[in-house]
């Protein structure tokens, strides 16, 4: 096998569909109700830039997406804005994006840079999955320089626990997600290995004129060229998977058990 066909095999091997492989009865149902998917970020530039085209996707094929955003990452304002204002413009940036998109956005306004791991927060992102009852949550993984992004990953591993224990009495009904995925970030790079691709390419275009709307994506409170980095990865990952423009996940491990039957 040549370096063209290995890459080809991954395109038609890849995640055509999000959603896992079942019977044609279950195909048939998931075609007429594609599912949820929530997002959970640390804050609402990695939720819009690693997770939103996939959001958008999902919308755009009939299913609902919902992106939940620990903090409203004010600590980014830039030199003279303030760090409350700038946290009401990202907040009033993820809103604009979520309706164009066609997606809904939650924010739980835990205090950027001071995002909690404790048994608190794993709770009370708990009690979000089980009102929102997604089959797939995507979230930081956590190979990452940025404490908020590691807690992050925490927080959501035990609140995917916690949702589908059914013995926690909580205020609402338990709920089991039947997979977690993690985002391609630039800041969690660390030990992240991509294994499964979506075709983003139908809202490709619409996801970055909603990534414009905030400043950072446009390069202005920083150094690091958000809309060059991810415009083009998006661009790259179509290379290993075949679709004109992709996103990449990581599976978590407990999802990579595969079964053979040899015949
Ligand atoms: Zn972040």
């Amino acid at each position: 096998m040549d370096r063209r066909s290995f890459a080809q095999g991954i395109g038609s091997a890849a995640m055509l569909s999000v959603f896992p492989k079942r019977s044609l009865s279950a195909e048939a149902s998931e075609a007429a109700h594609p599912g949820k998917i929530m997002a959970i970020a640390a804050h609402p530039g990695d939720g819009l830039f690693t997770m939103g085209a996939l959001l958008a996707q999902q919308a755009e094929r009939r299913g609902t997406a919902v992106l939940v955003n620990l903090s409203l990452g004010e600590r980014g304002a830039p030199k003279n804005t303030p760090v409350n204002q700038y946290g009401e413009m990202q907040r009033a940036a993820t809103e604009k994006a979520a309706r164009l998109l066609g997606i809904d956005a939650v924010f739980m306004d835990y205090p950027d840079g001071e995002i909690p791991f404790n048994e608190e927060s794993a709770l009370r992102v708990c009690d979000a999955i089980r009102e929102h009852k997604p089959d797939i949550v995507v979230t930081h993984w956590g190979g990452s320089w940025h404490k908020d992004h590691r807690n992050c990953h925490r927080i959501v591993r035990d609140a995917v626990f916690f949702a589908a224990l059914e013995t926690l009495e909580r205020s609402r009904a338990a709920h089991s997600v039947s997979k977690v995925f993690y985002a391609d970030n630039w800041e969690d790079a660390n030990r992240f290995v991509a294994d499964t691709y979506i075709d983003v390419d139908p809202v490709y275009e619409k996801w970055l004129r909603a990534c414009d709307f905030y400043p950072m994506w446009r390069g202005q409170t920083g150094f690091f060229r958000y809309n060059d980095y991810y415009g083009s990865l998006s661009v790259m990952r179509r290379c290993v998977s075949g679709f004109k423009h992709a996103v990449a996940l990581m599976a978590d491990e407990s999802q990579r058990t595969q079964r053979l039957r040899f015949l």
